[in-house]
């Protein structure tokens, strides 16, 4: 029987627009914090870098891409994260709506939802949000590309931030001031100037707060031995057999040069 289903109001579907991701192409659905600065504040983070919300941001992104299988690994910094779809993945029939939001409201979500065990002192103000968007890379340089661009820019931000922290909390300059200091000046002078007035080496600092933060899945594997009926009827005897499942690993490791991608090589297959 046709059903009620095709009502007069029906034809409003086709305003609609296609959505579909070009097929054969790398799928990055990259989320950001909504007006971090001030959220950071109001929650007093650390500053240049709260260990809290690192580490939320990636036990979010963790409850990601254990929601799909087709992510292959998800890079964050600061209040943003990435997240690599392989290329011919089918999720949401690659509609770009649909992965996006999906995935910004989850992980916003998910943010909410740990807070309080990253944050047990700090009762959290207001909802947090975050924005998406959706970009597609044809080829694995063009992938690698980007995720180099997203590391080099944590290192420069660091950089930068460590310095102008150190100006003000340290020297007691005004923000204003550190500003000022800081212009124009070069990444060398950067360093130049945090290990003579802060006695700080820069190389020294935390791998997390340099380098931000990979996920990947790293396939488990595990055996298990069980007694099964021998094929000739006679009794039983023992097997080995062995389970491979997916495993989260975050990394704070460098995802520029060659040796990451040739230690992992699955993540571009
Ligand atoms: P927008 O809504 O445009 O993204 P925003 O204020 O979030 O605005 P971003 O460029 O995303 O701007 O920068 C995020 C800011 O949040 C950083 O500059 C920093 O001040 C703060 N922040 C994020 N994570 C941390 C952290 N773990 N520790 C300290 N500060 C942080
Ligand atoms: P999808 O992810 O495709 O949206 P879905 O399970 O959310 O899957 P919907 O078509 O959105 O499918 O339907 C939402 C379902 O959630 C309803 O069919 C109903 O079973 C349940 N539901 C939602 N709101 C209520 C509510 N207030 N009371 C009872 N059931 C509800
Ligand atoms: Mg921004
Ligand atoms: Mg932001
Ligand atoms: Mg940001
Ligand atoms: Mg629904």
């Amino acid at each position: 029987i046709q059903q009620m289903a095709n009502s007069k109001f029906e034809y409003v579907r086709k305003f609609e627009t296609e959505d579909r991701c070009l097929p054969n192409c790398w799928i990055i659905v990259r989320v950001d914090g909504k007006a971090f600065h001030k959220f950071s504040d109001l929650h007093k983070f650390v500053k240049p870098n709260d260990d809290r919300s690192l580490n939320l941001m990636t036990k979010a992104a963790e409850t990601i891409l254990q929601e799909f299988d087709d992510i292959v690994l998800a890079y964050g910094q600061s209040d943003e994260y990435s997240f690599v779809f392989k290329k011919n993945t089918k999720t949401y029939n690659r509609r770009q709506s649909k992965l996006m939001t999906n995935i910004s409201s989850l992980f916003a979500a998910s943010y909410v939802f740990y807070w309080a065990d990253f944050f047990p002192d700090t009762k959290l103000q207001y909802p947090p949000s975050f924005d998406a968007r959706v970009v597609l890379y044809p080829s694995d340089q063009n992938l690698r590309d980007y995720l180099s661009w997203r590391q080099v820019d944590c290192h420069i931000n660091n950089q930068y931030n460590t310095c102008f922290w150190n100006l003000v909390q340290v020297s007691a300059l005004s923000p204003a001031e550190a500003h000022g200091r800081l212009k124009g000046t070069l990444a060398s002078d950067k360093n130049e100037l945090l290990f003579s007035e802060f006695n700080i080496n820069y190389n020294n600092l935390p791998e997390l707060y340099k380098k931000g933060t990979v996920v990947i899945k790293e396939q488990e594997v595990t055996s298990v031995q069980r007694e099964i009926p021998k094929t000739d009827g006679s009794g039983t005897e023992e097997k080995t057999f062995t389970k491979k499942r997916p495993k989260l690993v975050a990394l704070n490791v460098d995802i520029i040069r060659d040796t990451f991608w040739k230690d992992h090589p699955y993540i571009l297959e």
